[in-house]
């Protein structure tokens, strides 16, 4: 996952793109970069380093990046190791000097097949990331056409997921792919066109939403227009399948998506589930973060009091990112930590919003049982994540997926659950207003594209030299 944003026409275009960032952080650790169009120079400029925005950004950073225009990007990895070179956004010079700054949000599910084929064509690649394809593509469309034409003919070419910001001589192209996975929204303020993954970032700047860019569109803004215009990336419409993922846990809650608000789709997937699932319980207990807004529906909906029995510490990073298994463990343990006094005795009902390997519920399952805990009824505002997503969003492997090894009972009985329920696939969708526009391939292994033909992550930090795959 990653998190991108942008901005047309403002004097202080790189201190808003830095601010808009800090509100997308959630989307990504890893790195974070901006480039910026200076127009008097006629040249971009780009700053990009690893790890969290205001680390990655000092106050002379933003006397490079002077310009009216701008893009930024926060990285988590899915392809690709985690590496300086692997930020963004990509910027390079294309014919004429022209230059192109580009900001890729998901995954393209032909990458493996597109690079080898730019490889055998001469392309020298310096990333190890699907997103540099598009570069490429664009590069060698651009004989003869121009960039808005040399865009839309990268789209024909790659498959997958990719909401984009490409950024050329003072211009904005924002494009979200046909099934429009992952979402992309625009904004006006003071004038200035404003482009971001999530409408949080807008909120921080008090600019005003003005809708999303739509599945299969390419929104072009330029500085000083009163319009934009907007371009479809094909004659054909793909059926809309937005990542339910992004609801159920990876946006913000006080963002809207996909014309959802978040935070009350969360509630909502929490009133459906415990309609399918009431207990015995005398409070409702979330896992914190992910588990608070599913934990609200829950209470609301049975009627017994929401306590916040287990605290989070906010100075840990995510635990599923840890190595190995014993330092995920030992960061759960660090990240959340019961208070005793409300478990004691008590008939409780855990609620979070997933079970990726089930490391979370394993470790604190067990210390809720030692502190005394008189029933755990495990409530998961999502069904069984069962397959792999090749779309963006960071699930390991099927075998490291608990739910594709134990059923729920079985899982109830390893754990010592009282009960175990995940909220039904028609549950989830009845949380949504528009159910049918919804990607749940994690969920059903049902996926709206052509798989890619090599299913992991690092697939682009190996070559190939015959049958044998050499890790560089
Ligand atoms: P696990 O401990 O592996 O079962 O992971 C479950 C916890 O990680 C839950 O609290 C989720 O909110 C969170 N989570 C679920 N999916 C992801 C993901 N793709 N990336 C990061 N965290 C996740």
């Amino acid at each position: 996952m990653c998190g991108i944003f942008g901005i047309v026409g403002h004097e202080d275009a790189a201190r808003l793109t830095y601010f808009g960032l800090y509100a997308l952080q959630h989307r990504g650790q890893e790195s974070a970069g901006i480039a910026a169009w200076n127009e008097s120079e006629g040249a971009c400029q780009l700053h990009a380093g690893m790890g969290l925005v205001p680390d990655v950004f000092r106050e002379e950073d933003f006397r490079l990046l002077a310009g009216t225009t701008a893009i930024g990007h926060v990285r988590y990895s899915t392809t690709g190791k985690p590496q300086l070179r692997n930020a963004q956004p990509l910027l390079v010079r294309v014919r004429n000097g022209i230059q192109i700054a580009l900001a890729h949000n998901g995954n393209l599910t032909n990458a493996a097949a597109l690079r080898r084929e730019l490889e055998n064509d001469g392309c020298i690649f310096q990333t190890t990331i699907d997103s540099e394809i598009f570069v490429h593509l664009i590069a060698r469309a651009l004989s003869g056409a121009s960039l808005e034409q040399a865009i839309l003919a990268a789209c024909r070419r790659v498959e997958g997921a990719y909401s984009l910001l490409i950024m050329s001589e003072g211009r904005i192209y924002a494009v979200r792919d046909p099934h429009g996975f992952h979402p992309l929204a625009m904004a006006r303020m003071d004038g200035a066109w404003v482009f971001a993954s999530e409408s949080c970032a807008f909120d921080l700047l008090e600019a005003d939403y003005l809708g999303e860019v739509q599945p299969g569109e390419m929104v072009i803004a330029e500085p000083g227009a009163e319009t934009c215009r907007r371009v479809h990336l094909r004659e054909d419409a793909l059926p809309v399948r937005q990542c339910i993922f992004e609801l159920v846990y990876f946006a913000r809650p006080d963002s809207r998506i996909f014309g959802e608000d978040v935070y009350q789709c969360r509630k909502c997937m929490g009133r459906n589930l415990i309609r399918e699932s009431m207990a015995d319980a005398e409070c409702v207990v979330p896992f914190p973060d992910s588990g608070i807004y599913a934990s609200l529906g829950v209470a609301q909906e049975a009627g017994v009091p929401y306590e916040h029995a287990l605290i989070r510490n906010h100075y840990v990073g995510r635990t599923f990112i840890q190595p190995s298994q014993s330092m995920r463990q030992f960061s759960v343990r660090v990240k959340i930590n019961p208070v005793r006094s409300m478990i004691e005795n008590r008939r409780l009902y855990v609620v979070d919003d997933s079970i990726v390997r089930g490391t979370t519920i394993r470790t604190r399952v067990a210390k809720l049982r030692e502190l005394g805990a008189k029933a755990v009824h495990f409530r998961v505002s999502s069904p069984p994540i069962k397959f792999p997503c090749f779309y963006g969003i960071d699930f390991p492997s099927p075998a490291d997926l608990i739910a594709t090894k134990y059923t729920p009972e079985q899982i109830a009985d390893m754990l010592g659950l009282d009960s175990l329920h995940y909220l039904s696939l028609e549950g989830l969708l009845a949380s949504v207003s528009e159910p049918g526009h919804y990607c749940t391939a994690c969920f059903t292994g049902d996926y709206p594209t052509a798989l890619p033909e090599v299913r992991d992550k690092m697939s682009l930090e190996y070559h190939r030299k015959g049958d044998v795959r050499f890790q560089s």
